[in-house]
């Protein structure tokens, strides 16, 4: 069996210790010890300067959305996670898709200045699969309109942008932890938030809004990661130069086996890769469904992201259409892809597409 992802388990000696310390100080959760060194060590990692952990990907948008208080209409990619979209409607935002470019997949900025209007707070862009967006155009249309930008960094754990991490662009980057993403926590997420100012309004939202045992001054809700998760960081973030490392020998084999064959997403020269996932775009979804039929009678289970393009949520009204998204949803696989995967296991995906394509 291949699967599209697997859980990265580091050291059990390592986790062991960490959860030694757990037992001995009886703290589990509430901004524990672990989850601030976690803190300290993800944003030395990373390049930035202060990061807030939360309890999953999906909390982290929302408490963006809360602390730069977005209401009303906000421009966003449909195609993307799920989340990125849902996390909006259920803060009573209302999302407007804005198309993607067909080659870097991520949201056309060309198509902004159409969508943002006097209503719009924010624009929500994602990086996907780690391709870095073109930040600069996006930037340039926020400033003009004045409107906030908080980037889905989902995908883009360690990219950087120009020769800085690129989540110091927009005004809050966040990201996600969860077990299938390149580093995780089990579940959890993070917020890093350019205003400094604005770091303890987003500590607050995180615990109920409570400012002290006599303050309650925010709307808050419970997005706390706890100690067990933060010790799971910890020991994945040690081994992380091994994690990439293989990831990007497994990306290349990928990439040197099916290059001339397939269509594959067009990367931002100004980003640097993470080598996350490896999509492959087909000529049509039926030739996506007899590649993913064959692999799938090996036992190889790939995963159709992002299908179905979010503009054909039931949801969403009303109904906008993004013709250039619905067309790559349709026929875009991404392939087994984590450390450890075996190369003879890379040259059987690699075989059976090439079989299935002609
Ligand atoms: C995984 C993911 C999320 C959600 O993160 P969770 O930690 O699962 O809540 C949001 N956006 C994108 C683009 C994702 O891939």
């Amino acid at each position: 069996m291949l699967n599209v992802t697997r859980t990265y388990l580091p050291d059990l000696k390592r986790y062991q210790s960490y959860v030694d310390r757990i037992y001995k100080s009886g703290w589990v959760t509430n901004n524990g010890p672990l989850v601030g060194e976690l803190e300290s060590k993800l944003a030395e990692y990373l390049g930035v300067p202060e990061l807030v952990l939360v309890a999953n990907g999906t909390a982290a948008l929302e408490i963006a959305y809360r602390t730069l208080e977005i209401d009303k209409f906000a421009v966003t990619t449909p195609f993307t996670f799920v989340a990125t979209t849902s996390s909006l409607v259920t803060n009573g935002i209302n999302p407007i898709f804005n198309d993607i470019d067909p080659r870097s997949l991520n949201l056309d900025p060309k198509l902004l200045k159409q969508n943002v209007s006097p209503n719009t707070s924010a624009i929500v862009p994602v990086h996907v699969f780690g391709n870095a967006c073109d930040v600069d155009s996006i930037e340039l249309v926020a400033g003009e309109m004045g409107v906030k930008v908080i980037y889905d960094c989902a995908h883009a754990f360690g990219v950087r942008y120009k020769d800085e991490s690129i989540l110091k662009r927009g005004d809050i980057s966040t990201m996600s932890f969860h077990a299938t993403k390149l580093f995780h926590t089990i579940e959890g997420g993070a917020l890093v938030i350019n205003d400094p100012s604005l770091v303890e309004r987003a500590r607050y939202l995180i615990n109920f809004g409570i400012e002290n045992e006599e303050s309650i001054p925010h709307l808050g809700t419970n997005a706390k990661m706890n100690e067990f998760e933060a010790a799971m960081g910890l020991c994945v973030l040690e081994e992380i130069e091994s994690i990439l490392d293989q990831r990007a020998t497994a990306y290349s084999r990928y990439l040197s086996g099916l290059s001339d064959f397939v269509t594959l997403q067009a990367k931002n020269p100004d980003g640097s890769s993470n080598f996350s996932y490896f999509p492959i775009i087909l000529e049509s979804e039926a030739v996506l469904k007899r590649v993913e039929a064959s692999l799938k009678a090996n036992g190889i289970n790939p995963r159709r992201y992002f299908y179905p393009s979010l503009d054909t949520l039931s949801y969403i009204e009303p109904r906008q259409i993004c013709e250039i998204s619905r067309g790559i949803s349709s026929r875009i696989l991404c392939l087994p892809l984590y450390p450890g995967i075996s190369s003879q296991g890379q040259d059987k995906v690699i075989k059976i597409i090439l079989k299935s394509l002609f």
